[in-house]
């Protein structure tokens, strides 16, 4: 294994600048471990060696010429199939965009280029991010690198297994009701999902436009960090990202690493998150850390959020609602795929032939969920009601905030599970996302990090921070704080205790 996989992003991107790596070098490397280790993981949809070299090459050479670049210039960047790019195609995971090329760059994507990140690969998930498993992807599942019969989580599943397998030190991802965030739990790593606004989603295929939000995937909470200081700001090519004087995540992170920081923070464990459905070696891991916090001084306050049990049923009418709109665009017409019936047909024959063929089973279960909760005669009774309850979170959330500066919870109830076990069931799924989908339904950053295994299979578990709108930084700061704890205790980063470098597993 070359060594420079294994260096987080910050510590490669010292020395590309110092002049010891190139970029070239550094990306060559990751690519070689693509190579190498993708077979069994499936992480990637698409990666152009020529493509990210000669991106690379461009790097080195500004450099060389004097160039003042960014911090990250150099370093190799998995991006979530979910974003168009447009020098590798862009499917969002399904069948009906297969080969799809995009004539622009998500925005985000423009800025990692701009920063001078260099895009090695697109990155599997499930199709159109609808899924906690990255089963739903029309390319076949994605493995988790911990373990290879087991799920890495989703939607983003490709863009945390490329992290967590050291096929890339930073991933782009997509989370609309947890599908950065509980991947990273699942995989190990970190992931972040930034206030609502606060990362454009222009180029960001859609899947429920209120929910959806762009974010920072790694190993390390400064590299997410690092990351998501490259992607964030105002875009006026989308019309809900906010103008805003974001402050530096990287220096949050980096002023975090003094555990003492976490001295009087107010952390809230919402009752109604520690649900029955928590694997016991969850709670065990999030009970650890909560322990190690209030060894620093931390004061563990109980939250009540009574609407907090019906925040998954609000999702899944909303969600559907705005997927059954926004994917209406599939049409034969437009994008991708057109399957003509035999012996032709009409314009609606061939939309109905095109989306049978194109489209899965979980998208369409949503679309037609989506079209039925739209319709004029259940409009009040399903869309309207779970609005209602979204604003009755929201309020939740407000006077949780009122008591506390983060509310911490398990990431996810369950650590990773077997490839096909939940059988097809799309809730046993659904109910995977609980711990995720408040954050989602009230615009609010979330944050997840790994704090240890479980004793029980041995999977990494992951601990989900939560702050006000705008004060994402916040989370980075008790973030880093949490991951010295957890370093310190185990007496290595948790990254550097993956079965891909300790050879127990994976990859
Ligand atoms: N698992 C959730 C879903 O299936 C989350 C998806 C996401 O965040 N894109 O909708």
């Amino acid at each position: 294994m070359n060594d420079l996989i294994t260096l987080t992003a910050a510590e490669l991107a010292a020395k590309i600048s110092s002049g010891e790596v190139s970029s070239v070098e550094a990306t060559r490397a990751h690519l070689d471990r693509i190579a190498e280790v993708d077979g069994a993981v499936h992480a990637f949809l698409a990666t152009d060696e020529e493509v990210s070299l000669a991106a690379a090459r461009d790097i080195d050479a500004r450099r060389a010429a004097g160039e003042a670049l960014g911090e990250l210039a150099g370093v190799p960047l998995a991006v979530k199939d979910v974003l168009v790019t447009t020098d590798m195609p862009s499917t969002s995971g399904s069948k009906i965009l297969e080969g799809y090329r995009s004539p622009f760059d998500a925005t985000t994507v423009a800025k990692a280029r701009a920063a001078g990140l260099v895009s090695i690969g697109k990155t599997n998930m499930d199709e159109f991010a609808m899924g906690s498993a990255t089963e739903n992807s029309a390319y076949g599942p994605t493995h988790n690198p911990w373990s290879l019969d087991r799920v890495p989580g989703g939607s983003g599943g490709g863009s945390a297994a490329a992290v967590a397998a050291f096929e890339a030190p930073l991933a782009l991802g997509s989370d609309t009701g947890g599908s950065i965030r509980q991947p990273a739990a699942l995989t190990g790593t970190v992931g972040a999902k930034p206030t609502y606004g606060g990362v454009s989603r222009y180029g960001a295929i859609a899947l429920a436009s209120s929910l959806d939000q762009v974010g920072p995937c790694a190993r390390t909470v400064l590299d997410t960090a690092l990351l998501h200081d490259v992607i964030a700001g105002h875009d006026r090519h989308d019309s809900t990202s906010l103008d805003f004087a974001w402050p530096s995540m990287a220096a949050a992170a980096r002023g975090g690493v003094d555990p003492s920081s976490l001295k009087g923070l107010r952390v809230g464990v919402v009752k109604q998150l520690m649900i029955d459905g928590v694997q016991p070696g969850v709670k065990a891991s999030f009970e650890q850390a909560l322990a190690l916090l209030t060894a620093q001084g931390a004061e563990i306050v109980e939250i009540d959020a009574p609407h907090f049990e019906y925040a998954v049923a609000a999702y899944y009418l909303i969600l559907p609602s705005e997927a059954s709109s926004n994917l209406a665009k599939y049409d034969s017409v437009r994008f991708g795929l057109r399957v003509a019936p035999e012996g032709g047909g009409t314009v609606e024959s061939v939309m109905s032939a095109t989306r049978e063929a194109g489209l899965g089973a979980e998208v369409k279960r949503r679309i037609i969920l989506g079209t039925y909760a739209l319709s004029a005669g259940y409009y009040d009774a399903y869309y309207g009601s779970a609005q209602k309850v979204r604003t009755l979170i929201q309020r939740d959330f407000a006077s949780a905030f009122a008591q506390v500066d983060v509310i911490a919870s398990p990431t996810a109830p369950t650590t990773a599970w077997k490839l096909g076990e939940h059988g097809g069931d799309p809730m046993q799924d659904y109910l995977n996302d609980a711990t995720t989908i408040p954050a989602n339904l009230a615009g609010i950053p979330g944050l997840s990090l790994p704090i240890g295994t479980a004793s029980e299979d041995g999977l990494p578990v992951g601990l989900q921070l939560m702050a006000p709108a705008f004060e994402d930084a916040r989370l980075y700061r008790a973030g880093a704080a949490i991951e010295r704890l957890i370093a310190e205790r185990d007496g290595a980063p948790f990254w550097a205790q993956a079965p891909a470098l300790t050879g127990k597993a994976g990859a």
